[in-house]
């Protein structure tokens, strides 16, 4: 991990001591996610994509099972130490014979009914469950960003990742310039939007557009919303963009936008943006 994500999290840490548990369990994620191990894991990805296809749709991936086992169980059992009644309720996920791969592709595709019935299987929380469960293929979706960040059409114009189909877990306006990049909260992607439109439904009107800036939040971060949708992006200014290792921390340290937002009526999306059709298969390591 580097420094300057280690002082986030330390930082975050101080002002939101509540939060300590739940960063002991983002800081395994960023670590993991920070390891070479996963790049073989990323298919060849050379032919065009359609318009509006993330790359990462119709993939067939070849994962080594153990590793995989061993990356989830470690990542659940941190989650546990948590020590809430709901997170308890996760040991269960580890000691009964879970479908790894099953698991895997369903948190990948965002596959929020199968996540939800796996966890009523297990005798797990479903809301825990899940919420742990959304960082499992993390460290791999990263690694898919970082072999395929440059294979992203310039013409990508839909509001969700061109990578892996998430809905943007919020917006930089960068530089003199102020381009606007969304970002993904998942694979860390980058893709450039219009100023002005709804990355959810694609309203333009501007009438329907608002621009919503909390007390004490700055002039730097703002929420967007829309109207007709009632969906809404944080939205960053920033000279540059955020290294990938630090957006699941950008998303975290501005959660007082999202209660803002919530309390004028407007909430992110449920589910994926685009639905992935990914068939995760084992694959014994050679020794
Ligand atoms: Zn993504
Ligand atoms: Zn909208």
């Amino acid at each position: 991990m580097t420094a300057s994500v280690d002082t986030t999290l330390q930082e975050l840490g101080r002002q939101r001591p509540e939060w300590e548990p739940w960063l002991a369990v983002v800081e395994k994620v960023l670590g993991e996610t920070a390891s070479a191990k996963w790049d073989a894991a990323v298919p060849d990805r050379h032919e065009p994509r359609e318009g509006k296809v993330p790359l990462l749709a119709g993939a067939t991936l070849a994962l080594d099972a153990s590793s995989l086992r061993r990356w989830t169980e470690e990542l659940i059992r941190t989650a546990c130490r948590i020590g809430t009644e709901k997170m308890t309720t996760l040991e269960r996920a580890t000691q009964a014979s879970l479908d790894i791969l099953s698991l895997f592709n369903a948190s990948l595709c965002q596959d929020g009914d199968r996540l939800n019935h796996t966890a009523v299987a297990l005798g797990a929380d479903p809301d825990a469950f899940q919420a742990v469960a959304a960082l499992i293929p993390v460290p791999f979706l990263h690694a898919c960003n970082r072999r395929w960040a440059s294979s992203i059409a310039k013409s990508w114009m839909e509001g969700y990742c061109p990578i892996c189909g998430a809905w943007p877990a919020f917006a930089e306006v960068r530089g003199i310039e102020r381009s606007r990049y969304l970002r993904c909260g998942r694979c860390a992607g980058e893709w450039q939007a219009h100023a002005l439109t709804c990355p959810y439904c694609g309203m333009t009107d501007h009438n329907q557009l608002v621009s919503l800036m909390p007390e004490k939040a700055g002039a730097s971060r703002v929420i967007e919303a829309c109207k007709r949708c009632l969906g809404y992006v944080k939205t960053f200014t920033t000279l540059q963009g955020s290294p990938a290792a630090k957006i699941i921390l950008d998303d975290l340290a501005s959660v007082d936008l999202d209660v803002a937002a919530l309390e004028h009526g407007y909430r992110r999306p449920q589910g994926p943006g685009y639905s992935l059709e990914v068939t995760a298969r084992g694959q014994s390591r050679r020794e």
